[in-house]
């Protein structure tokens, strides 16, 4: 088993250096000069970087624009732009600033493209299915336009790389999902004096902010956000779902904010920081919240005399900054002990054994409607899931009946609460993370007796892949 996969992994890698190689040969060195000073010193003069006839042609529509002219399309063209994730945000990003005719344009990511990142991650394709994406995207762009440096860093941003890349660019658009990595790129931005273009999106909401713009003087991302948020609460696309559009838009909106940094573009109130939020179901989509400035108290950016332990170069490349565990521990739910859990096998054990049981699907019903296993009671348990309490004096919570209407959301209730409360209960969600939350609720909340209520590890995915019970669909 280990050998396989060590062979698997040393084919993939032997496989990565080779499409690195092509990719290299395919847009010439990827070359890495020394990185530009913020605002770059040669704005609006004739330089030494000229723009070719084909060129003219090819911005000249942008060129047209007064925000831009030909003073703004050399500055876009002395760029070096660093994309931290080819996913949702990353590839409309780089496709609009690649396409904008930036001087360089680095992707980092160690993803590789999957079937279920189409819908969203459009400079991916299905040819591409399982080539590092940085090397899909950068095949699609250097086709879009052919001019800039596209440089690949097929590998995490971590403590011991982000120094080092993040020096070579002028600016930076965390296009990631996770909170530690936005940490990360938080605390390098602000040593390097290099603006930060952050967004998120998540199901049909996302939002948008620039960050330490200008570098010193606008507040940063932990001026904004502090502590990060409890790693319960965090959720990803894979969870919490997502409309392509929607991360689409926000990604693009990253484009023009770039664009609008590297044309300097003035800010228009120096020192403050605007967030963006939108919600594509919500009756207005867009609302604009005006941020404070820099906290003096910071520790990324605050001024030294009022932080005890300021975030430096050292503190990070030594390792004593851990963002993971500052962020809660790595991805995954962690709330039980393995004696609470059963396995999909087990389970399925259970299942043939024909003992009396209650399969509680805590998916909501949307997600219960696209497939269940057979005998499964159905109930989504939104407030435990977003307060971590289970209100057995709240038989159902507006959501729910706002969403499914109270005479359906009342006879869910009721079915759940006649249960006999004799029997073992297994709970199942989608990847095995909320099961494992509403699990310790149930027990915490004695809804049924506290040695008998097991969680499913990895949910409704782990059945599909394990194919315990023959073909199930994944999704
Ligand atoms: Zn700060």
């Amino acid at each position: 088993m280990e050998t396989s996969l060590k062979a698997e992994n040393e084919a993939l890698k032997k496989r990565i250096s080779e499409l690195e190689a092509q990719l290299a040969n395919r847009i010439g060195h990827a070359s890495v000069s020394s990185r530009q000073s913020y605002p770059p010193p040669n704005v609006g003069e004739k330089s030494e970087v000229g723009l070719s006839l084909e060129e003219y042609k090819r911005y000249g529509r942008q060129m047209i624009l007064p925000e831009i002219g030909i003073e703004g399309q050399m500055s876009l063209k002395r760029s070096r732009v660093l994309i931290v994730g080819a996913g949702g945000l990353g590839c409309p990003a780089a496709a609009y600033l690649a396409g904008a005719g930036v001087g360089a344009l680095g992707i980092i990511d160690h993803d590789t493209v999957e079937n279920s990142n189409l819908h969203r991650q459009i400079i991916h394709s299905t040819s591409r299915v399982g080539l590092p994406k940085v090397v899909s995207a950068i095949t699609y762009l250097r086709d879009l336009n052919p001019h800039p440096n596209y440089i690949p860093h097929i590998e995490p941003l971590t403590t011991e790389n982000a120094l080092q890349i993040m020096a070579e660019y002028d600016l930076v658009l965390d296009c990631t999902d996770h909170p530690a990595i936005r940490y990360l790129i938080n605390d390098v931005a602000v040593i390097m004096n290099i603006p930060i273009v952050s967004a998120s999106a998540l199901k049909t909401d996302g939002q948008l902010v620039v960050l330490n713009n200008p570098p010193g003087v606008g507040p940063c991302y932990r001026c904004i956000w502090p502590r990060p948020p409890p790693a319960e609460s965090v959720i990803g696309c894979g969870e919490g779902g997502i409309l392509g559009p929607v991360v689409g838009l926000m990604g693009v909106m990253q484009a023009i904010e770039a664009v609008k940094i590297i044309t300097m573009n003035p800010v228009r109130e120096v020192g403050r920081a605007e967030m963006t939020l939108f919600a594509a179901y919500g009756a207005s989509p867009f609302r604009c919240l005006k941020m404070r400035g820099r906290k003096a108290g910071c520790v990324a950016c605050g001024s030294p005399e009022r932080v005890e332990e300021k975030i430096t170069r050292e503190s990070i490349e030594s390792g004593r900054m851990d963002y993971v565990a500052f962020c809660g521990g790595s991805a995954g739910v962690r709330v039980l002990q393995p004696d609470e859990r059963v396995s999909v096998a087990e389970y399925k054990r259970v299942m043939d054994s024909g003992v009396e049981h209650l399969l509680l699907d805590v998916r909501d019903r949307t997600q219960f409607g696209i497939c269940q296993l057979a005998g499964s009671l159905s109930k989504f348990f939104h407030y435990a899931l977003y307060t971590g309490l289970i209100r057995l004096d709240i038989p159902y919570t507006e959501f729910e009946a706002s969403k499914y209407g109270d005479s359906e959301a009342g006879e869910i209730e009721s079915k759940f609460q006649d249960q006999p409360k004799d029997r073992p209960v297994y709970v199942i969600c989608r990847l095995g993370n909320d099961s494992q939350i509403v699990t310790r609720q149930l027990k915490e909340a004695g809804v049924f007796p506290n040695d008998r209520v097991f969680d499913i590890e990895g949910g409704i995915t782990a059945w599909a892949r394990s194919g315990v019970a023959g073909e199930f669909p994944e999704y």
